[in-house]
C-alpha cells in the first residue's frame, strides 16, 4: 500500500493503473485490528514509533489524510496526540515480588561495556551470521538494560547480531530514555484504524484496486540480455486460479514473506493452531522464486526454525475498569502514559501495554481493551503449571493476575484472545550478506521486493519504517525517478572521526 502511495504521489502513476493483491481478506497485512465488544477485540501487534526515526513513514504519513480530523494529515493528528498523551513509564520492570524494579541505572559492568563498545564499533561484514551470545557474556543477559531492551524490541539471546548492533545504532537515542519510553510515539488508535484505513481510504479515492483473499502463487518471467522482465502473475482469488498479465512498461512488487505468516488466533476457552509454512504457504513464492536465484536471496537462512523465531501475543476486552483502575494504582500510569510493564522474572517473560482508551474506533467507553505479550511461550507458567502455547485465554488471565498479585474478579467478565506467531522474529535470525535482496535485485528489469526480508543499509527490521523505506526504494528505482529517498537520521555520533580515534586508543 505505501508502494502505491509513493508511485501515485511521487511517480505521477494514475491510481487507476495499480493494483494491490491481497491474500487476506483485509487490507493491511500485520498492522490488524478487528472485533467488537460482543465477540472481543484482537490485534496481533501493538506498535511503538518514534518521530526521530521512522523517516520514510511520517513522509508518507505527511500526505495523507486523516479521516476522523478533518484537515489534518495523519502524521499531524499523530503530533498532537502524542503532545497531549506523553509516555513516561513508572513501571518499566516488575520483579516476582511484584516491585518496581529500579531502573535508572542499565546495571553494566565494566565487562558489559567493553563487549557492548566492540560489538558496536565492529563493521557489519565483521559479524557475519554470530548470534548476540558470541559478542556478550552472561552477566549482560541479566542486566536491567537487556530486560528493557530485548522486550521493547523482542530480541532474544541467540538472535542476529548484525540486527543487534544496527540497533543501537538506529535508536541510540532510546539508550537514555529505554527506562521510562519517553522516546516512543503512538498511534491514536490501534495502527489498523490509524494507519491502515486512512491510506487504504486514500488510494482508493485515488482509484487504486484492491483484491482481497487473492494469493499470488507464481511468477512468469522472461530473461532478456540477462535482464529479468515479469510477464504474467498467477494467483488464486477466491479460490479460483487466475492469470494476470504483464505488459512492457509495467513493474510487479511482490511482498517476499511476512513476519506473521502462519499466525493463529485462541480464544477464552481454546489455545490458538500450532501451524507451519506449510498450513499457511506465506513463504512459499519466495522459496520458489529464490531457487535457484541466489541475487534473490534465501527465505530458509529465516524461516528454518520455529523454536527460536517464535512467540505469542494476547488482546483482552474488559467491562469492568477494575483491571484499568488496579494498574493505575500500582503503576501510577494512566493507561496511554506508562508503555510496556514486563514482569521480568515471568517464565514466559510477559509483558503488557495499556494504551489510551478507546483503542478501537468502534470501541464503547464501557469497554476497555489491552495487549500483551511473552517471548518464551514454550516455557510452563509461574502460576498456570503449562507451556502458554498450549493455554487458552482463560489461563493467560491467570497467569498474569498472579504476576499482578491481582484478584481474578477484576478479570471475571473478561474476553482473552490470545494469538500465536511461529515468525513473528524471523527476520533477526542469524544472517549472511546475501540471505535477502535489496529491494530491486541486480538483474531484475521491472520486479522488486518489499517486506521485512529485503536489505536496507542501516535500517533495522521488526518496524513499520523498514517496510514503508523498501517500498520508497523499490518504486523510486523501478521508475527511475530522480528524488531522493529520506535518510536514515544519523543520529549515533559515535560514527564521527573524534569517536572513532577515542576507541581506537582505548583499544
Ligand atoms: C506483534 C507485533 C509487534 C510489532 N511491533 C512493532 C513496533 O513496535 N514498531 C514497529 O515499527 N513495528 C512493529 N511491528 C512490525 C510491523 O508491524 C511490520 O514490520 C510491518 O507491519 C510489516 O509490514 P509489511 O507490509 O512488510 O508486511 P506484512 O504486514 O506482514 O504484510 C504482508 C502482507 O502481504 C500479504 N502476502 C504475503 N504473501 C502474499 C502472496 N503471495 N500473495 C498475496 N498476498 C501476500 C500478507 O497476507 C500480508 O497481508 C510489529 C509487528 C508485530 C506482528
Amino acid at each position: 500500500m505505501a508502494a502505491a502511495a509513493f508511485m501515485i504521489r511521487d511517480g505521477d502513476i494514475p491510481g487507476g493503473n495499480i493494483m494491490i493483491l491481497e491474500a487476506g481478506r483485509v487490507m493491511g497485512g500485520s498492522l490488524d485490528g478487528a472485533g467488537d465488544p460482543a465477540s472481543g477485540y484482537s490485534m496481533r501487534g501493538g506498535r511503538m514509533l518514534t518521530t526521530d526515526n521512522y523517516e520514510c513513514t511520517w513522509d508518507l504519513y505527511r500526505s495523507i489524510p486523516s479521516l476522523n480530523n478533518p484537515g489534518k494529515t495523519v502524521f499531524e493528528e499523530t503530533i498532537e496526540f502524542n503532545e497531549r498523551h506523553k509516555s513516561n513509564s513508572m513501571a518499566r520492570l516488575v520483579d516476582s515480588r511484584r516491585a518496581k524494579v529500579p531502573v535508572a541505572s542499565m546495571g553494566f559492568s565494566m565487562q558489559d561495556r567493553v563487549e557492548l563498545l566492540k560489538l558496536s564499533e565492529t563493521a557489519e561484514d565483521g559479524l557475519g551470521a554470530s548470534c548476540i551470545t558470541d559478542w556478550l557474556s552472561t552477566g549482560f543477559f541479566q542486566t536491567p538494560f537487556w530486560h528493557m531492551w530485548a522486550t521493547t524490541f523482542a530480541f532474544q539471546p541467540w538472535h542476529s547480531a548484525a540486527e543487534f548492533r544496527r540497533y543501537l545504532h538506529r535508536f541510540i537515542l532510546e539508550f537514555s530514555r529505554i527506562e521510562t519510553l519517553a522516546g516512543v510515539k503512538r498511534t491514536i488508535y490501534n495502527q489498523y484504524d490509524s494507519l491502515v484505513l486512512p491510506l487504504q481510504k486514500w488510494l482508493e479515492a485515488h482509484g487504486v484496486r484492491l483484491l482481497a483473499d487473492c494469493t499470488v502463487t507464481d511468477i512468469d518471467y522472461r530473461t532478456d540480455d540477462d535482464l529479468l522482465a515479469v510477464t504474467g502473475i498467477r494467483c488464486r482469488h477466491q479460490g479460483k486460479m487466475e492469470a494476470i498479465a504483464v505488459n512492457s512498461g509495467d513493474i510487479v512488487i511482490v511482498q517476499n514473506a511476512s513476519m506473521t505468516d502462519a499466525s493463529s488466533l485462541g480464544s477464552m476457552a481454546s489455545a490458538p493452531k500450532k501451524l507451519t509454512k506449510l498450513d499457511s504457504g506465506g513463504w512459499c513464492l519466495w522459496e520458489k522464486l529464490a531457487e535457484g536465484r541466489p541475487e534473490f536471496g534465501d527465505p530458509r537462512a529465516f524461516n528454518g526454525n520455529i523454536a527460536q523465531s517464535c512467540w505469542e501475543s494476547f488482546t483482552v476486552t474488559l467491562r469492568n475498569p477494575a483491571f484499568f483502575d488496579g494498574m493505575y494504582r500500582f503503576t501510577g500510569n494512566e493507561a496511554g502514559t506508562g508503555g510496556l510493564v514486563t514482569f521480568k522474572d515471568s517464565n514466559w517473560l510477559m509483558s503488557i501495554v495499556l494504551a489510551h482508551q478507546p483503542h478501537f474506533l468502534n470501541q464503547p467507553d464501557d469497554v476497555q481493551v489491552f495487549w500483551g505479550y511473552a517471548l518464551f511461550p514454550d516455557r510452563v507458567g509461574n502460576y498456570v503449571p503449562k507451556p502458554m502455547d498450549e493455554c487458552n485465554g482463560e489461563e493467560i488471565l491467570r497467569e498474569l493476575c498472579g504476576h499482578l498479585r491481582f484478584d481474578l474478579g477484576v478479570v471475571e467478565s473478561a474476553n482473552c484472545i490470545p494469538c500465536r506467531m511461529p515468525y513473528i522474529t524471523s527476520m533477526f535470525m542469524p544472517r549472511m550478506p546475501g540471505d535477502r535482496p535489496p529491494p530491486v535485485p541486480h538483474g531484475s528489469g521491472n520486479l522488486a521486493f518489499v517486506s521485512q526480508f529485503v536489505e536496507i543499509p542501516d535500517d533495522v527490521v521488526f518496524t513499520v519504517e523498514y517496510s514503508v523505506r523498501a517500498a520508497q526504494m523499490a518504486v523510486y528505482e523501478l521508475l527511475g525517478m530522480d528524488r531522493a529517498i529520506p535518510p536514515v537520521t544519523p543520529h549515533d555520533k559515535s560514527l564521527s572521526a573524534e569517536f572513532q580515534a577515542v576507541i581506537k586508543a582505548f583499544k
